[in-house]
């Protein structure tokens, strides 16, 4: 059984039904829940990448929400807001430092008495290509903002900036509530693994190995190794070779509402190429935009009480869910690339950001590894060999492991929530 209890004054309940304030509640008691503690301290702000495409990693003593966006008027930034923040960077006391890449120099400054704001001065017209959390992991002590930017033509730049709009309802609900909530034990997670391609569209080929083929050998094997752990459900798309469209592999999540859903592919780079290695795709923002209309199009909402079926609460709801969607799928993502660096090569910044049709779910967290390039011969050597194959596939299962055994990876979603609450 569950248990949602909010609290929140007048001004809140008088402008909402109680029934969407729990939903709320909950879902910002998960990701904000840190807000409320002592203010976090900026230790590091790091850069990757080169001048075409820019990585900014922020590490922090403690988990924060931020929004990161870009303004070309009147020189082109970036600018990171947060809740207020501590600047504890060593070596940079007063604040300002040095960039890297698309980067020229940033700045820290309080903004007000509860927000602390980064500005990045941009060298040219760039966009925000993604920008996700990475909690404290063992490797890692430190919780990482992530934001990464790319350069593009000015007019582009102009039409992707300026300062976001705010949320009035969810900012004036995280100041005032606060929620717990217990979720229904489930017996097993259940794990959708995607073979790519198959039937008539065999996937890429080279180096006498077909995609198709690969990835339902791999499929298989992951299958094989989730089930020996005794912990997962496992559904596979297909597990022969047949054809289905992208979103009859999206739907088979949906319909065996899935806690996971990893798709599994092989690379190919044109001729000349020697790119070689594993590397894990999850939803980019303009991904994020497809996923919300595909959403709203969809008749994922018919099961839920007909307050939600408001369009206001059903947006909010929508946002909540794919944002924790992205988290996850985030946290996943580098859990897997960690694990299968310890089998094989993956690329450098491994973890990308695309569109792809079959992360467009709005609930169920999403990946997509390419497991190598087909098109590099010890790559193609490597995934048509089973005994590779079942190191990389173990390494895949072992990270599915480790994602779950996370204390911050719930069963449940917003959108899922919502399905489950009793109204009151
Ligand atoms: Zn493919």
């Amino acid at each position: 059984m569950q248990r949602i209890t909010a609290s929140c004054d007048g001004v809140v309940m008088g402008r909402t039904s109680s029934f969407l304030i729990s939903l709320l509640m909950w879902s910002l008691a998960v990701s904000a829940t840190a807000d409320a503690r002592d203010a976090s301290e900026i230790r590091q702000v790091r850069f990757g990448g080169d001048e075409g495409e820019t990585r900014v990693v922020v590490e922090l003593s403690s988990e924060m929400d931020f929004r990161a966006f870009t303004v070309s008027d009147p020189s082109m930034r970036l600018v990171v807001d947060l809740p207020r923040a501590a600047w504890s960077v060593s070596g940079l006391e007063t604040g300002e430092g040095l960039g890297y890449g698309l980067v020229e120099d940033f700045r820290f400054f309080d903004r007000s008495a509860d927000a602390s704001r980064l500005v990045f001065e941009l060298e040219g017209p760039s966009v925000i290509t993604g920008q996700f959390g990475i909690p404290a992991n063992a490797d890692n002590p430190h919780h990482r903002l992530v934001i990464d930017l790319r350069r593009v033509e000015s007019v582009e730049a102009e039409a992707e900036s300026g300062f976001p709009e705010p949320s009035d309802l969810s900012q004036l609900i995280a100041e005032r509530g606060e929620a717990t909530f217990a979720e229904p034990a489930r017996d097993r997670r259940v794990i959708v693994v995607d073979a790519g391609h198959g039937g008539h569209d065999p996937g890429a080929s080279a180096n006498s190995a077909e995609e198709a083929d690969v990835n339902l050998a791999a499929a298989l094997e992951l299958r094989r190794r989730l089930l020996a752990t005794g912990r997962y459900d496992v559904v596979l798309t297909r597990s022969d070779d047949t054809f289905l469209t992208l979103e009859q592999r999206v739907q088979v999540a949906r319909d065996a509402n899935a806690d996971l859903f990893i798709s599994l592919h092989a690379d190919s780079a044109g001729a000349g190429s020697s790119a070689r290695g594993a590397a894990v795709y999850t939803l980019s923002d303009s991904g994020a935009g497809r996923a919300t209309r595909r959403a709203a199009n969809s008749n994922d909402w018919s099961h839920i009480n007909a307050s939600a079926q408001q369009p206001v609460v059903r947006n909010i709801l929508l946002s909540l869910s794919l944002r924790e969607k992205r988290n996850r799928s985030a946290v996943f993502a580098e859990m897997v690339l960690d694990s299968m660096e310890s089998v094989g090569p993956v690329l450098t910044n491994g973890h990308r950001q695309r569109g792809f049709y079959v992360l467009l779910d709005s609930q169920v967290p999403a990946v997509l590894v390419e497991m190598g390039f087909l098109t590099n011969r010890q790559d193609a050597a490597n995934l048509t060999s089973p005994a590779f194959r079942g190191r990389l596939m173990q390494s895949v299962a072992d990270a599915v492991d480790a994602y779950f055994d996370r204390d911050d990876v719930r069963d449940t979603n917003p959108v899922r929530a919502a399905q489950l609450t009793p109204i009151p």
